[in-house]
């Protein structure tokens, strides 16, 4: 069979005639260099830090084609066309092409006409693309989104798994594995996985100095994006500029990117579940013209090649932090500053809870979510440095970074064991005297001393603890019942979120552990109190 022939001897030229560029970034040239001369790697660099051409140079400085294994069709689509319009011969093999299409794919790699072919991982494990593999020379193997493989990660899918098996089938090709998430266990785990004990490893740096993060208690979350937008959505011109707004639900997205509308924002909503020609119309827009702000589903990002980027705003908690930096990575390519923001509150956490006690699949991985979800609750919780908090995460040490929300504006913290104590007890008491649960909101009710019907229904106004939270507001306690959960000091359950105690609870009630809470700055939507004296 025909090799495609080495197309550059030299990995600048080929960096300067194909991709018209002057140097390399970070480890790219390492990388290259180790993978062209034969060597397997593993690449860890975070997004838009330019993956693509560690794999990409080297095909063409190899004989033969370069097998791109890639988890997303959109990707593909666009990866293959930016290349061909620079002059590399590459193409795709999906499931979105005709038999005819996908015929002269194949004959082009069988002819040596191909520097680079991407291949989705279920159709490489298929016996009949082993035997196309087979019938022509393969550069190297490149499985981007290597993550992929781990099941400790985010997005697992078990079609990578069968990937190992390329190590067997090709000793000879060089293998280089690829993603922007960089947790020691997700590291390993690949490493493991994929077969690639003997590969060479280049990590890169995860910090994105330029982004501000920024972590926000939510009250109104609407009012609280719009005046975000509105403060900071401009640029030095006052001229919109482009954002992402995540949200978790579909139907919020929707919602959302209406509500901004009508408030003279650009919004588009975007999710999986909306027409292709909507969703692709959506993302040209937000391409091409400038101060579009996206509502969006976390399905919208993957394959955004968009520099400037000036916000990613989250209005759910993001499920893990790996996804909270995945998805804030994608502001401030341009290496300008941009803001990541974020606004969390209490229902945030028990709904989240609930979606983890009701997920299918076995206790291990339940735990796994928690886990996740822990990590990120101690980001929005830190009183210290956030980069410091996100970098250490991913197992790089760090200062405090100046550029954050807890750098330029230390929180102070309260002592709020007293408070705490005054929560656990009233559950406590409802779960020992009455063996009754309830969510936070009627617990708050009861502390404050609300007259409510519910209250009346249950005589909650006889219990010892009515009234004797009366000297905190309603967002005050929500607040601390939000923290408290996030310590892991109280546990919420079932379809309804209600709370319960957990094992660190009694040293609370005992007194022999106190509980520091972070200060929450007033908000206008708050009910006004009386200046204190
Ligand atoms: P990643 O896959 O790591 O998220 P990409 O490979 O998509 O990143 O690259 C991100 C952007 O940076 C792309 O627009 C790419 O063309 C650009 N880029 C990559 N390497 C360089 C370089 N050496 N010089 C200039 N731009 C680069
Ligand atoms: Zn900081």
């Amino acid at each position: 069979s025909a090799a495609a022939p080495a197309r550059f001897a030299d990995a600048h030229e080929a960096l300067h005639a194909v991709f018209g560029y002057d140097d390399f970034r970070g480890h790219q040239a390492e990388v290259i260099a180790h993978v062209a001369g034969g060597g397997d790697a593993v690449v860890l660099m975070p997004t838009g830090a330019g993956k693509s051409l560690c794999y990409q140079v080297p095909a063409l400085l190899r004989p033969g084609t370069g097998v791109v294994v890639s988890p997303l069709i959109a990707l593909m689509h666009d990866q293959v066309d930016a290349l061909v319009r620079n002059g590399v011969r590459a193409a795709y093999l999906n499931s979105s092409q005709s038999p005819d299409e996908r015929r002269e794919v194949e004959r082009a790699y069988r002819a040596g006409e191909l520097d680079l072919l991407y291949i989705a991982p279920e159709r490489l494990n298929t016996e009949p693309a082993k035997r196309l593999l087979e019938q022509g020379t393969i550069a190297l193997f490149a499985i981007d989104e290597a993550h992929c493989v781990s099941q400790w990660g985010h997005d697992f899918r078990p079609d990578y798994l069968a990937l190992a098996e390329l190590a067997e089938r090709w000793p000879d090709v060089p293998r280089i594995a690829l993603t922007a998430t960089a947790t020691e266990a997700t590291h390993r785990e690949l490493t493991e996985r994929l077969s690639l004990g003997d590969a060479r490893h280049f990590v890169s740096s995860f910090d994105r100095p330029n982004i501000q993060y920024r972590i926000e208690s939510k009250s109104q979350v609407r009012q609280q994006l719009l005046d975000f937008i509105r403060r900071e959505g401009v640029d030095a011109t006052g001229a919109p500029v482009s954002g992402i707004v995540y949200a978790l639900s579909r139907a919020s997205t929707e919602k959302l990117a209406a509500y901004l509308q009508q408030n003279g924002v650009s919004a588009l909503a975007y999710h999986a579940g909306l027409p292709p020609e909507q969703r692709a119309e959506t993302q040209r827009r937000f391409q091409q013209e400038d101060g579009v702000v996206v509502v969006a589903t976390i399905a919208f990002g993957m394959g955004i090649d968009k520099p400037d980027v000036r916000f990613v705003a989250h209005v759910d908690l993001p499920k893990s932090v790996e996804g909270y930096y995945q998805e804030t990575g994608r502001a401030g390519r341009d290496g300008e500053p941009a803001t990541a923001w974020l606004a969390y509150g209490l229902q945030d956490v028990v709904q989240q809870r609930r979606m983890i006690d009701e997920s299918p699949g076995d206790v291990a991985h339940r735990r796994r979510m928690q886990q996740h979800l822990d990590a990120m609750l101690a980001l929005c919780e830190t009183v210290s440095c956030r980069r410091q908090n996100l970098l250490g995460y991913f197992g790089e040490q760090s200062t405090p970074c100046g550029n954050c929300d807890t750098c330029l504006n230390p929180p102070e913290s309260w002592d709020g064991t007293v408070p705490a104590q005054k929560l656990l007890s009233t559950i406590v008491r409802l779960e020992r005297e009455r063996r009754q649960r309830f969510g936070a909101g009627h617990l708050i009710d009861i502390l404050r001393g609300n007259d409510t019907a519910r209250v009346r229904q249950y005589g909650h106004e006889r219990l010892a603890t009515y009234g004797i939270g009366d000297d905190l507001g309603d967002q005050q306690w929500r607040g601390v019942v939000r923290q408290l959960l996030a310590q892991g000091l109280i546990a919420a359950q079932g379809e309804y979120g209600t709370l319960g105690l957990t094992d660190a609870s009694a040293d609370v009630l005992s007194g022999a552990r106190t509980v520091s809470l972070r200060t929450e700055p007033d908000r206008p939507a708050r009910r006004s109190r009386a200046a204190a004296p």
